[in-house]
Parts: C-alpha cells; sequence; structure tokens
C-alpha cells in the first residue's frame, strides 16, 4: 500500500506539480529540504540591475533565492553602498529557479546560500572593482592580475557587509563561511570600531571556516536559516538551532503532538 501511495504520490510530481514537492503540503512555500538536498518553492529572482548589486554570471539563471535570502542581499547591497566609488556588491551563484543540483557546489540547492565576494583596495586604499575570485593571504593582499599585482582586502567595507548580513531584518544567518584569518581580520576591526558585544559574539559564531571544502579565503558563502514557516513545511536548517532565534511554537491551525 505504501508503495503504491508513493508511485502515485511520485507519479503526482512527475505530471505537472513540478513545483510542489509533495501533494500533501500543496502550500508549502520557500525552502524545502537542506542545503545540499533540497528544493526551492516559489523562487525569487535577484534583480539584475538591483541597485549596488552586480551579478558575477548574469546570464547563467543561478540568480533565485527564498524571498529572506533576496531582500537580505539588497539590505546588504544598500548597506554597503559607497560616495567613494568601488565595486557594487558582487554576487555569485545563488540557487537554480527550482533548487536542487547546481553543478560545482556541494549545496546551493534549496534557495539560501549565495558566495559573496569580498570588496578590495588598492594596496593604498583607493576603492577598486572587484577583481573578482582572489585569495586573501593572513595579510590582507591578494595577488591579482595586471600591474598593480595586489590588492588589499577592505577590512571596513567587508565587515560592513558582514554585519549587515547578520542584522538583516528579513532572515537569519545560519553561517557566514569564511577563512580563519579574514574572519580574525574583520572581528579585530569591529572591536576597534566598537561594535557591540552581542553582535560580536555572534559574529564570532556565524563566521565559521568549513572543514569539509575549501577555506573560503576569496569569498563569503552565506546560509540563511529557515523561517519558522519553512521549518513547519520541511525546511533543515543546515547547522545549528542558535540561541538566540526564537524556538518555533506551533502555529495555531497546527495539529497537536498529542492528539
Ligand atoms: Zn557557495
Amino acid at each position: 500500500m505504501r508503495g503504491r501511495a508513493a508511485s502515485l504520490a511520485w507519479l503526482a510530481l512527475s505530471v505537472g506539480c513540478a513545483s510542489v514537492p509533495t501533494p500533501l503540503a500543496p502550500g508549502a512555500r520557500g525552502s524545502m529540504g537542506g542545503p545540499s538536498y533540497g528544493v526551492l518553492l516559489s523562487p525569487v529572482a535577484l534583480p539584475k540591475d538591483a541597485p549596488g548589486v552586480r551579478l558575477l554570471r548574469p546570464t547563467n539563471g543561478r540568480n533565485f533565492g527564498t524571498k529572506g535570502l533576496v531582500d537580505t542581499l539588497l539590505f546588504a547591497a544598500a548597506a554597503t553602498r559607497t560616495r567613494e566609488g568601488g565595486s557594487p556588491l558582487v554576487v555569485g551563484d545563488m540557487s537554480g529557479p527550482r533548487g536542487g543540483k547546481l553543478r560545482g557546489h556541494a549545496s546551493h540547492r534549496a534557495g539560501r546560500d549565495v558566495d559573496l565576494l569580498f570588496f578590495y583596495t588598492t594596496p593604498s586604499g583607493v576603492p577598486l572593482e572587484s577583481p573578482g575570485f582572489v585569495k586573501v593571504g593572513p595579510d590582507g593582499l591578494a595577488e591579482v592580475p595586471g600591474p598593480a599585482r595586489f590588492a588589499r582586502l577592505d577590512v571596513p567595507r567587508t565587515w560592513a557587509l558582514a554585519k549587515a548580513l547578520l542584522t538583516s531584518p528579513h532572515a537569519d544567518v545560519e553561517w557566514l563561511f569564511v577563512a580563519e584569518w579574514v574572519e580574525a581580520m574583520l572581528l579585530t576591526h569591529a572591536r576597534a570600531a566598537g561594535e557591540p558585544d552581542h553582535l560580536l559574539y555572534r559574529a564570532a559564531n556565524l563566521m565559521h571556516q568549513p572543514k569539509d571544502s575549501a577555506a573560503h579565503d576569496d569569498h563569503f558563502h552565506l546560509r540563511i536559516a529557515c523561517s519558522d514557516d519553512e521549518l513547519m513545511v520541511g525546511c533543515v536548517h543546515g547547522g545549528p538551532d542558535w540561541p538566540w532565534r526564537p524556538v518555533v511554537a506551533l502555529r495555531d491551525d497546527a495539529v497537536p503532538l498529542d492528539d
């Protein structure tokens, strides 16, 4: 019987309910499953001409995410715009229009992951257009093609980006993957700039060098947490339940667990 139900469900998926992962939850929206095995429902595209944003590869169809992720990126772009010139916020791969497997990435499947390039200046501090994925060393310098040879990590502006992501009113951050030495530079700057302890504590927990992939010395990999509504229908964070996030309460219309 279970096999028959499963094949009916599969049939429903394959004949026209492709945007609905299960007929049992037709109202599900947003991120379903985990970052490495999920899908994306009701996708939102990050606009190619959003102010303060440049898509690294504008035609590859990987600029989709949950509404919370897209709104967070727009919020961060607005927070890091400067009058002095320099690069807009350069956004790499997000998810495909329905999520799922994305070639070249182990995650990015559920609409909650995005790669973001750091900001740079010349070694003497003049804002630069983004040189792309260039590896920052513990001295804050990155080798770049061309006669200048080196760019310097723009620590204040890259911290402003991290701060905007960590304080976004549109989504909670699950992880901000970044190399340990870049994290150290950003936190040292933030502490010297007088940022409050609660923000430093959160930043020190959420910035994290992954153990099972590249060090992330050339970009941030932002992963936002499931929204409460998404959690109710099968979204899986892909990280801890951080103590500062509210515990999800059953909604009024949810079925009590002991009934
Ligand atoms: Zn990534």
